[in-house]
């Protein structure tokens, strides 16, 4: 992504600073700390739910401005 600073969270609506980078999908995604632990609760949600949990099981969506949501993938293969 040219051009995009990785200092900013990426997470659509949000303009905090970013502490923490997830790659996802191959894309490095910046996130501010609110943002990087409402991942981690995702996550662990899942682990609950399912037993396991990483974030391969996330999958990225962009918009056409450049921000970014997170959203889960459809589990079963
Ligand atoms: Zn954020």
């Amino acid at each position: 992504m040219p051009g995009r600073s990785l200092s900013v969270c990426g997470y659509r609506g949000c303009a905090e600073p970013a502490h923490y980078v997830v790659e996802l999908d191959g894309k490095s995604v910046p996130l501010c700390r609110e943002h990087f632990k409402s991942l981690l609760r995702r996550l662990e949600a899942r682990a609950s739910e399912e037993g396991a949990a990483s974030l391969d099981q996330l999958s990225l969506t962009e918009d056409g401005d450049g921000a970014v949501a997170i959203r889960r993938r459809r589990g079963n293969r």
